[in-house]
């Protein structure tokens, strides 16, 4: 008899085991801020829709969504919901639209044509583009005031932090100004994190209130236009 019990009782341990890792799996998703995901391919009669089917999917792109919002609130250094922007849902629609993506609100809208005209690994570039565009959902953007060419620099900043840079980006030190948005900006702010780790959060939490390019100096100790030079310089240019 000693045999059965023994393996009872392995089987109830196990049973606990199991019943621990359910609760803390409930755990995580109440500490995530129970925020919801969905994903709609609202072009599936279309050749673009149609490969988004095929390549991509639904369930596949509602994990990235999440998985991009948790990579946003470690980059912003947010790990509490209520330090974040006020949003319980972030949806993906697939649009018979020109264009790459664009996000209005917790909306992301990505277009069905990019999808299917798109030549290469079409799931790691949707991925870098979800990426891009769930940033745009969480960032803060100074009251409306805040720099359009930053905003876009911060998006792929937490694209190129995730890694997915696409190869056709420019290298680091490339671009005219600080502020000429996308990989310019995104590398940029890699710079200015190097020299404060962190930068990059403390940028976007002081753009909860409104924008100046002070907050620059006020993290750094240095303004814009100097970090830009040092930049440069540091590259050759
Ligand atoms: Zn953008």
């Amino acid at each position: 008899m000693a045999p059965t019990l023994s393996s009872d009782m392995t089987t109830m341990r196990r049973a606990a085991v199991v019943v621990v890792a359910l609760a803390s799996l409930l755990a995580g998703v109440a500490a995530a801020g129970a925020v919801t995901f969905s994903a709609t391919n609202a072009a599936s009669s279309t050749a673009g829709g149609k490969r988004f089917g095929r390549d991509i999917g639904v369930a596949y792109s509602r994990r990235v969504l999440s998985d991009a919002s948790s990579f946003c609130w470690k980059t912003f250094s947010q790990p509490n919901p209520g330090s974040r922007k006020p949003v319980s849902s972030v949806t993906l629609v697939v649009e018979d639209i020109g264009g790459v993506a664009f996000t209005s609100g917790n909306g992301i809208h990505l277009s069905a044509q990019y999808v299917g005209g798109y030549s290469g690994d079409i799931k790691t570039e949707a991925a870098g583009v979800l990426y891009h565009e769930v940033t745009h959902v969480w960032q803060w953007d100074g009251q409306g005031k805040a720099n359009g060419g930053l905003i876009e620099g911060i998006a792929d900043y937490v694209r190129l932090k995730a890694g997915y840079a696409p190869g056709h980006w420019g290298k680091p030190g490339q671009g005219d100004r600080w502020d000429q948005g996308y990989d310019v900006t995104a590398r940029f702010l890699d710079y200015c994190d190097s020299l404060k780790p962190g930068f990059v959060a403390q940028l976007n939490a002081k753009m909860k209130g409104g924008y100046s390019d002070d907050f620059f100096a006020q993290i750094l100790g240095k303004n814009v236009q100097q970090l830009w030079k040092d930049y440069k310089a540091k590259y050759g240019g």
